[in-house]
């Protein structure tokens, strides 16, 4: 039996399911490890000592690598002087002056551990800050885990998600009518930094939509979220929407900002420095030292090393290499996204057959793919490492030639 069917066969016996939420390896194709022993750079080991060019990344939080050296030293330094202490180590106030320093909307931080935290900070400090209930959502956008957010309503009742209102995503006209159903209650709305939902085709923000966002809320008097948990960092370093030349009142930060420690933030406007101060937001750990100069030390080197350019080279990289050998093996390959947040699916594949195939195959030969989930890139990763994914992914190809 190999080490991760053994572990597994354990976990079954004390984890409910053998494994909870979204890193459950179920979920993956057939042959997807549950277990690793270790990352290194571009790459991760599986419990049975397979290696793999890893594309998830954690799913994010890692980009500049993993165990990058700088972001370990100063992980490593803060740990030796104390991490849980009775208030915050004088790293919070560096962190917080860089992170208002970075990104062009904020003029204050807040800092918590993940990015379900930092979402629904945004939300209640939107609320406090006009008085009203009402928040705007759009339809199928992941926000997080909580039960006004979960996409998975078990447990949760539906006075959980009420005063919400549905838009969809880069639809100027579901926007406003979401806006006028609100009526004077609008507090704010929330919007994912491009549109990144779960097994359908990624799109970036259009700059009208993203004005018509901005808009309603200055006519209204509410406050425009920005959730840049997945996104942030990896497309403009100033905040995601920049791109857009859109700034929101208000974003959410996470994965990307410690590298893997655990680490989220919540930027904000003057407009909701009041209310920001006036909520009740906390918790056992928001305060720890180590995930904050680690944080210091990602934004340090986020800079130092001019990180987004990389990324979109390796990812035109990718891009372009995945669809010539579609085209060279005949097959219907949708790439959507940015590039250095992959997205592919396969034409017809409603099933996710193909893509699961491809998948194992690719996996097998030693690429760490995912089916229909956006994929990341991180600084550690090379040319070499683009090119061996390209390599595993003609095995991919070859399996649905076989198919
Ligand atoms: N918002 C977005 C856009 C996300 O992608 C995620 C995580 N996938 C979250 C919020 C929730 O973050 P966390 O899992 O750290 O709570």
């Amino acid at each position: 039996m190999s080490t991760d069917a053994a572990l597994r066969a354990r976990a079954a016996r004390v984890v409910p399911g053998g494994m909870w939420g979204h890193l459950h390896a179920g979920r993956m194709p057939p042959g997807y490890p549950q277990f690793f022993t270790r990352g290194e750079g571009g790459h991760v080991w599986d419990a049975d000592g397979r290696r793999y060019v890893d594309l998830m990344c954690a799913w994010g939080p890692v980009i500049l690598g993993h165990r990058d050296g700088a972001v370990e030293g100063a992980a490593a330094r803060q740990a030796a002087l104390g991490d849980c202490l009775n208030g915050p180590a004088p790293v919070m106030v560096d962190l917080a002056e860089r992170l208002v320093d970075r990104i062009a909307h904020a003029d204050w931080a807040i800092f918590c551990k993940n990015g379900t935290d930092a979402t629904t900070a945004c939300v209640t400090i939107a609320r406090a800050a006009t008085g009203r209930r009402a928040i705007l959502v759009a339809e199928g956008s992941y926000h997080g885990a909580m039960p006004w957010c979960t996409p998975v309503p078990a447990g949760t009742t539906a006075e959980d998600r009420a005063h919400q209102h549905r838009f969809r995503y880069n639809d100027i006209a579901s926007l406003e009518a979401a806006a006028d159903a609100a009526g004077p209650d609008l507090a704010g709305i929330i919007v994912t930094a491009f549109r990144h939902d779960n097994v359908v085709d990624q799109e970036m923000p259009e700059p009208g939509f993203a004005r018509a966002a901005r808009a309603i809320c200055d006519r209204r008097g509410a406050a425009l979220i920005v959730d840049d948990v997945r996104a942030g960092f990896r497309l403009h370093p100033d905040g995601s929407w920049e791109a857009v030349g859109v700034r929101p009142d208000l974003s959410a930060y996470s994965k990307a900002l410690g590298n893997g420690h655990a680490i989220a933030a919540i930027a904000g406007s003057e407009a909701l420095r009041e209310a920001a101060g006036r909520v009740f937001v906390t918790g056992s750990f928001w305060c720890a030292a180590v995930p904050m100069a680690a944080a210091l030390a990602v934004l340090e080197e986020l800079e130092r090393r001019d990180v987004v350019p990389w990324l979109e080279h390796l990812g035109t990289r990718l891009r372009q290499g995945l669809a010539q050998r579609a085209v060279a093996f005949g097959v219907g390959l949708r790439q959507s996204g940015p590039v250095s947040m992959p997205l592919f699916m396969f034409d017809g594949d409603a099933d996710f057959a193909q893509g699961r195939a491809f998948c194992a195959a690719a996996l097998a030969a030693g690429a760490y793919l995912h089916p229909r989930h956006n994929m990341f890139l991180c600084a550690a990763h090379t040319e070499a490492d683009m090119d061996e994914v390209l390599r595993a992914a003609e095995a991919g190809f070859e399996a649905l030639r076989g198919a």
